[in-house]
């Protein structure tokens, strides 16, 4: 069970790490903390993300129940910020469906910190093209009628994806788990995308997506988990969690030759104002 009053206190700054990693602020720019790999130990994981200095958690609804689950959270964890969306694997739903979407957006939209996660996927086939298409189309316009940034997922359809941002031209944003190429990364920021790298990019065989991430201005990077999918090394194979983006920081931090302590203050400087966090930068964790 959640509990209602969540411990409040801001972390120590001094968090007793297993890894040589310095204490860091940080932000997980997306997780999923309403899966249900966290049911028995969910406000544990929440604990170990302030122990090891995680100022705020966005986390991602994926279809209805999910968006409700993901609201519920955010509303008894105040480091909790909630995107919601319909995923691309699941967005062939009705129009009803849709709605019910809608109805539980609209009703919170104060809350919301970015619409998504959305996006186009080729990798599996679970929902048509044209659908997946037109739904992104629908988030985009939510987007923009509620000035919030999208959250986008891509998976093997960056071409397409970028023809779609283009034709909207829409610009406010994050590329979630980044996995395109170094060109698509250069089209997306210049189109004004920020770009999120996931666990992934630890992975030894990840060298083209080291390769994309030095191309990514400072202040256009974000860190993230996916959690609970795609542990970064360390922890690769086991269950991911927020406490885990530490590990992704150390490893971009080498790769952009910068401290870790650096990498996290730029990262989570920008998610604050990607998302508009309300986040006090001195004493973050205070109501
Ligand atoms: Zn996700």
């Amino acid at each position: 069970m959640l509990q209602s009053a969540p411990d409040r206190e801001p972390s120590s700054g001094a968090a007793s790490d297993s890894t040589s990693l310095p204490a860091m602020r940080l932000i997980d720019s997306h997780a999923h903390t309403d899966a249900t790999a966290y049911d028995d130990d969910r406000d544990a994981m929440f604990e170990r993300a302030k122990d090891v200095g995680i100022e705020a958690i966005v986390s991602i609804g994926i279809d209805v129940d999910s968006c409700r689950r993901t609201l519920a959270l955010s509303r008894t964890h105040s480091f909790v910020f909630p995107a919601l969306g319909i995923h691309p694997n699941s967005a062939n739903v009705s129009d009803e469906t849709w709605d019910a979407f809608l109805e539980v957006f609209e009703g919170a939209v104060d809350e919301i910190v970015a619409v998504g996660e959305t996006g186009l996927d080729t990798y599996r086939d679970s929902c048509p093209f044209e659908i997946q298409e037109r739904r992104f189309r629908d988030h985009l316009a939510l987007a923009r009628r509620h000035e919030l940034p999208v959250i986008i997922h891509c998976r093997d359809a960056y071409d397409p994806l970028i023809e779609v941002l283009v034709d909207e031209d829409f610009r406010h944003g994050v590329i979630h788990c980044f996995g395109g190429t170094t060109e698509h990364a250069r089209t997306l920021l210049d189109h004004g995308f920020h770009l999120s790298f996931a666990g992934n990019v630890t992975y030894k065989s990840a060298e083209a997506l080291r390769d994309a991430a030095r191309l990514v201005p400072i202040d256009r990077l974000l860190l993230e988990t996916d959690a609970p999918f795609l542990a970064p090394v360390p922890e690769r194979g086991n269950r991911n969690e927020p406490s885990f983006v530490r590990h992704t920081a150390g490893v971009l931090a080498d790769c952009l030759a910068t401290t870790p302590t650096r990498l996290a203050e730029a990262t989570t400087a920008n998610a604050i104002r990607l998302f508009g966090l309300p986040i006090d930068a001195a004493n973050p964790l205070a109501d």
